[in-house]
């Protein structure tokens, strides 16, 4: 089985204590490759190279750093397929879903981050002829970036194009779950002669390799995407060394259905909001609010469509839902759809592993599930499932879809889908999310501020906050 390996000072490197952990292949279950069971000892050795490359990688000019980005995003488009296949492979999502979507973004965000800073500026205010105070943005130091498994390359290059364009250097720890493509992109780096010590990439457990970087004494910023839990947990051990902190985490969308919504267009955006990527995405749809007018309609017509969707090989092109990440994922999300039975929930279809031949009989496949029946209150309407199970909930008022919607801890996004334009303005202005659609669910334009409210992050990344967020703002009074 192959050997992942670290990224430290421009090396692959052994983890330092030699140890390693079996990677599983989720669409059949078996192991194929190692990773690395690094410790504190490899993150202190990619931290100090890390600090060491920033004195001279802060100073280089934008020009530079944009084109190297650039090469970056150039290499990975030319082994797209490559990329393309150890996602799928790793991850369990279907090859399809990561040739149109994970992959291409992770070059888009190279790419985006390495020009937005040649277009970036600096503010000037003046005093009436008195003095000027012109406000410089500069380099931080390192900046931890710890991503999930859900989008891997996509969610890690989301953080280390901003960091790096904007003169940081960079730590990651991509989860331990799917570690391939940022070993591809380690190589990839050495290949286009990224200076050595700028991006480092450590592998290992979370709990062994999370709390020695999140709290080194040379990781001034932490950029932080998964669970709402391990955010909190972050946030306890680094408030008190007031590191720039910015938390992306869980959430349990409301996706609110009005009887005056165009039909087809909200059962096709709720069956996608509910199962892209076998609903392991963090603004998936997984409160199915719908106008009482409409409920039954709206309900048969989504069982059709889901009763459609084809669950099997990610490699296959007709394949809708792949595997699940893990094994412990699918029985945590399996558990979860037992509890919606005890709770008085009716599986109105799904709710089973789902068994496929031959090679992938190991597979860790689950049906598309549709449950309705239970308040917007109990636990399955209120925690995050991260799976393929949508839960319908009837209403009857913009006023009572808004208190539901709005009761939960999280406030990630919402898709609101109505043709009466006045009634989206009202009811997007009246939903605690941090992004909001009208009539379409996960159309992502790159400048927007992204993050959620309440438990589901601290601070907004995307376009110019990013750029804001990896920088320290300076101002310089100059008295005339
Ligand atoms: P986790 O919180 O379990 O893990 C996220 C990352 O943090 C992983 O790399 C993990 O490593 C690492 N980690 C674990 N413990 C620590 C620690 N003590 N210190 C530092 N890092 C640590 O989330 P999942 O990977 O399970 O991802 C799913 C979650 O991510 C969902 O809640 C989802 O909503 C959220 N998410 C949020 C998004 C957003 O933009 N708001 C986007 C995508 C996902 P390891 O895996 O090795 O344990």
């Amino acid at each position: 089985m192959e050997k992942i390996l670290n990224y430290i000072n421009g090396e692959l490197l052994k983890p330092s204590n030699g140890e390693y952990f079996e990677n599983y292949n989720p669409s059949n279950g078996s192991a194929y490759s190692w990773v690395p069971d690094s410790d504190k000892t490899d993150i202190d050795k990619a931290v100090a190279a890390a600090k060491e490359a920033f004195k001279s990688w802060s100073k280089t000019s934008k020009h530079e750093r944009s084109k190297l980005l650039m090469k970056l995003a150039d290499a990975i488009e030319k082994r797209s397929e490559e990329f393309i296949r150890a996602e799928s492979k790793d991850n369990g999502k279907t090859e399809s879903q990561a040739r149109k979507v994970d992959i291409p973004r992770a070059s888009a965000n190279l790419r985006f981050f390495a020009t937005a800073i040649l277009h970036d500026h600096s503010e000037l205010h003046e005093m009436d002829g008195e003095a000027i105070n012109y406000t410089s943005r500069q380099a931080i130091g390192v900046a931890a970036c710890i991503s999930p498994w859900n989008l891997p390359l996509y969610l890690l290059t989301w953080k280390i194009a901003p960091a790096l364009a904007t003169g940081n250097t960079v730590v990651a720890k991509p989860s331990e779950v799917t570690p391939m493509t940022a070993f591809l992109l380690s190589k990839i780096c050495i290949e286009v002669g990224f200076p050595k010590g700028v991006l480092n990439i450590v592998h290992g457990y979370g709990s062994k390799v999370g709390d020695p970087l999140t709290t080194h004494v040379d990781t001034p910023i932490i950029s932080f995407t998964g669970g709402t839990e391990t955010g909190k947990h972050i946030a306890g051990l680094t408030a008190p060394m007031f590191k720039k902190t910015s938390l992306e985490l869980g959430g349990k969308n409301p996706n609110i259905i009005f009887a005056d919504a165009n039909f087809d267009q909200a059962i096709e955006m709720s069956v996608k909001a509910a199962f892209s990527n076998q609903g392991q995405i963090c603004l998936c749809g997984s409160r199915l609010f719908v106008q009482k007018e409409i409920y039954s309609k709206f309900k048969a017509a989504l069982l059709t469509e889901v009763s459609k969707l084809k669950v099997g090989d990610p490699k296959a092109p007709e394949t809708d839902l792949g595997a699940m990440v893990s094994e412990s994922h699918m029985k945590k999300v399996l558990g979860k759809i037992e509890e919606a039975k005890k709770l008085g929930g009716q599986i109105l279809i799904g709710g089973e592993r789902e068994i496929l031949g031959g090679e992938l009989k190991k597979g860790y496949f689950l049906q598309p599930t549709v449950i309705e029946g239970l308040s917007n209150d109990c636990s399955i309407n209120q925690q995050e499932i991260f799976g393929p199970v949508v839960s319908l909930i009837p209403f009857e008022t913009e006023g009572e879809v808004i208190e539901m919607a709005n009761a939960t801890k999280y406030g990630l996004s919402a898709s609101i889908f109505t043709e009466n334009i006045s009634r989206g303005h009202r009811v997007a202005a009246a939903i605690d999310a941090g992004i909001v659609w009208i009539n379409t669910w996960i159309l992502r334009d790159l400048r927007i501020p992204f993050g959620g409210m309440k438990q589901s992050g601290l601070g907004r990344e995307g376009g110019f906050k990013s750029l804001q967020f990896f920088t320290e703002p300076k101002n310089v009074c100059l008295k005339i």
